[in-house]
Parts: C-alpha cells; sequence; structure tokens
C-alpha cells in the first residue's frame, strides 16, 4: 500500500448500500468514525457479520441509551491533567487525543466528545509527580494513541521518563500495529529509538491491541518483527467484543497467531459498559466461559492472558464459577489491602459488570484466615 489516507466521512465507504448510509451517519453525529483505506481493505463487505466491519464501521445500536461516559471511573485516579495514578507501582499518560481509528466499543470515547481535560497538558508538572512518587516503576504512555505522535515527540517523553531513576519500564499502548503497521515498518527512527533505549537498559514495552487474528496481516507481523528485533516487548491485549471475538474458535487462532510471533496475550477485558457499547458487549458469565473454552484448545504459551474487568475498585480477575457461583480476584487493586482478596457472588447470567451483582456470598483476603476453606464449603453448599 503506497499511502495511508484517513477516512472519516461515511459517503465514502463504498462497501456500504445507500440506504443503510443515513443511519450510520447518524450515530456519527453522537461518536465519530474514523478508519484508513488500509484497515477498510481488511473487510470482507460481503459479510454482513465481518469481524473487521464490526469493529470499525458504526452500528445504530450505539445509539441506545446505555452506559456511563467513564465507566472505570478513571476521573478518580486523575491527579493531574492527563495523569492518572490508580495502582502504586503504575502511572498513566494520556499523551495523545487521536487514534488511526475509532474503535467501536471504545471505553475512552470521553475524549473524542471534546472532553480534553483528560489528555495531558502540562508534561514537566507530571514528571514532577512521577519524580516524587518513587513507588512508579512503570509509565503506561496512552490515550488515544501513543504512536499517533511523531517519533521526536515521543523520544522526549521516553527520555524524560526514563532519565527518572525508579523508571524502569516505558509501556506504549496503540492499537496502531492493526490499523496501520506502516507506521512502524516505514519509520527507521521509531526502531533506532527503541534499541537506543535498550541498550542502556530500559525497557519499552508495546502492548499491542489485536482483536481478532484478521488483524494480523504479513504487514501487521512485519511491524512485531521489527519491534521485537530491537529489543522492545511485545504484549497483547483486548477486549470481548460481540461479534468480534466472541466465538472460542476465533479467540484461540488469535491467541495461538500471537504466541507463535513471541506476543503474549496478556490481558482479556470485559467490555467496559462505555455510552454507546450495549451492543458490543457480551456478559460477564457468557464471555468467562467463551474465553475457557478458548484456552482449552491452546498450549500454555498461548493462554497466559487473564480474563479481566478494569473496573473503577481495581482490575478484577474472573476466576471461576459453578451453578449458582461466580468467583473474582483482585489482580490489581486501587486500595492496597483489596490486592489478591477473593470475592463470590451469586451469579447473574445477565451481569455486564461487577455493579451487576448484587449478592455477595463470601470475601476474603488473600491471606486466607484460619477456617476460610470452611466458610468457602459452606458458601459452595448452602
Ligand atoms: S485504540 Fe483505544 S483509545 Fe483508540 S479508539 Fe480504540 S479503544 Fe479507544
Amino acid at each position: 500500500m503506497r499511502e495511508i489516507k484517513y477516512i472519516s466521512n461515511i459517503d465514502r465507504l463504498d462497501g456500504i448500500p445507500e440506504s443503510e448510509k443515513a443511519s450510520l451517519k447518524e450515530v456519527t453525529q453522537q461518536y465519530i468514525f474514523r478508519s484508513n483505506n488500509y484497515y477498510l481493505s481488511l473487510i470482507d463487505w460481503t459479510d454482513p457479520s465481518d469481524p473487521i466491519r464490526r469493529l470499525i464501521i458504526p452500528d445504530p445500536k450505539e445509539l441506545d441509551d446505555w452506559g456511563y461516559i467513564d465507566p472505570s471511573m478513571e476521573d478518580q485516579y486523575t491527579v493531574l491533567p492527563g495523569l492518572q495514578h490508580k495502582y502504586d507501582s503504575t502511572a498513566l499518560l494520556l499523551v495523545s487525543k487521536v487514534c488511526g481509528g475509532i474503535c467501536r466499543y471504545c471505553f475512552r470515547k470521553r475524549l473524542f466528545l471534546g472532553r480534553q481535560s483528560d489528555i495531558l497538558r502540562d508534561f514537566p508538572a507530571a514528571l514532577g509527580y512521577i519524580q516524587s512518587h518513587k513507588e512508579i516503576t512503570n509509565v503506561l504512555l496512552t490515550g488515544g494513541d501513543p504512536l499517533m505522535l511523531s517519533t521526536g515527540k515521543l523520544e522526549r517523553f521516553i527520555k524524560a521518563l526514563f532519565a527518572v531513576d525508579h523508571i524502569r519500564i516505558v509501556r506504549i499502548g496503540t492499537k496502531l500495529l492493526s490499523f496501520n503497521p506502516f507506521r512502524v515498518t516505514r519509520d527507521p527512527s521509531l526502531l533506532e529509538m527503541i534499541k537506543r533505549f535498550n541498550e542502556m537498559g530500559r525497557k519499552i514495552y508495546i502492548v499491542t491491541h489485536f482483536s481478532h487474528v484478521r488483524e494480523f496481516t504479513p504487514e501487521a507481523a512485519r511491524a512485531v518483527a521489527l519491534l521485537q528485533s530491537v529489543g522492545a516487548v511485545l504484549i497483547n491485549q483486548c477486549p470481548l467484543i460481540r461479534g468480534v471475538n466472541d466465538n472460542p474458535e476465533q479467540l484461540a487462532e488469535l491467541f495461538r497467531a500471537l504466541a507463535f510471533a513471541g506476543v503474549p496475550p496478556y490481558y482479556v477485558f470485559q467490555c467496559r459498559p462505555a455510552i454507546g457499547n450495549r451492543t458490543y458487549a457480551v456478559p460477564i458469565e457468557e464471555g468467562y466461559e467463551i474465553f475457557e473454552k478458548a484456552k482449552a484448545m491452546v498450549s500454555g504459551l498461548a493462554k497466559r492472558a487473564r480474563f479481566v474487568m478494569s473496573h473503577a475498585t481495581g482490575k478484577l480477575e474472573i476466576v471461576g464459577k459453578t451453578e449458582e457461583l461466580m468467583f473474582f480476584k483482585y489482580h490489581r487493586a486501587a486500595r492496597n489491602e483489596d490486592s489478591g482478596r477473593f470475592l463470590i457472588m451469586v451469579r447473574n447470567p445477565q451481569a455486564y459488570w461487577f455493579d451487576d451483582y448484587e449478592q455477595i456470598v463470601d470475601e476474603y483476603p488473600l491471606a486466607w484466615p484460619q477456617g476460610a476453606l470452611g466458610g468457602l464449603d459452606s458458601a459452595v453448599l448452602s
């Protein structure tokens, strides 16, 4: 592909019948559309259920009244504009307000709705905060998509962060390897920058966002290999999305492709209840079954992902279920005392979020108190 051209006008999509465009345009008045000629070329327009189409083309059901503007309550952990500090060791910098495409299920739609207060404004102030919080060892650059910035600008952020003694890892959360892998394959300066930091002993993790194996094109695979060749560590995370990857075979295929490329699946997220997301969300218990079935089809290396929910109180891992009960564990917790806490809830097949579980059966801290197993037994049997 010679040139990447961004497309934000539904009228320019030849694969969509004219009769459908009016309703899609109505959606884009609320939630913008953005893609490019490369990503759109991956769509099989003869298949109305094509997963790539589902991921990027608006759906009239997005206008259903559902969800929250800030479902994980990121606002609560925003210590300065564009700087979030929820977990002790990790800080998030929202360095970009644009993405290579707009995922229809985006959980940060608020960034595209004109709410700019979440974007980094004063980097020196944010850096000062990070310098004074020695417990922070990791900084995640996110947004929006940090790879939408020029390499020069990205390097200024990373250089300043690595100049802080206690910052050992900078993560770049990006979907550009799916939306536009040419961002990597055509920019040698990006690779040289990562190599320089790697040689200094500072690791750059690239957190990719492949949601379906069809995004893993030969060009995407080349981008992955180039990044790995200069010492970047790649891991993948994606949400479980209705019509995109809500199928054990497809999810397993994605896990396999990632593992074969040396990109461990890291997290599979429960789709957040963000505004417009009703049509994309899969109930937690159904999602858990899909996830477990997918894992059963792949090797240990391909099933390293955890199925988690980025809840306001922490990252809750969905760890199991019985006929009547659901089991959750805080993989990361906003309050340190919740770390590892185990929660047993009465099942609710209609639950899309932790708050939909009303009845708590029991909860234990990580260090299980004496007799806790007895409590568990009786909870299971009751
Ligand atoms: S890449 Fe991330 S921030 Fe950008 S639209 Fe997709 S989910 Fe939202």
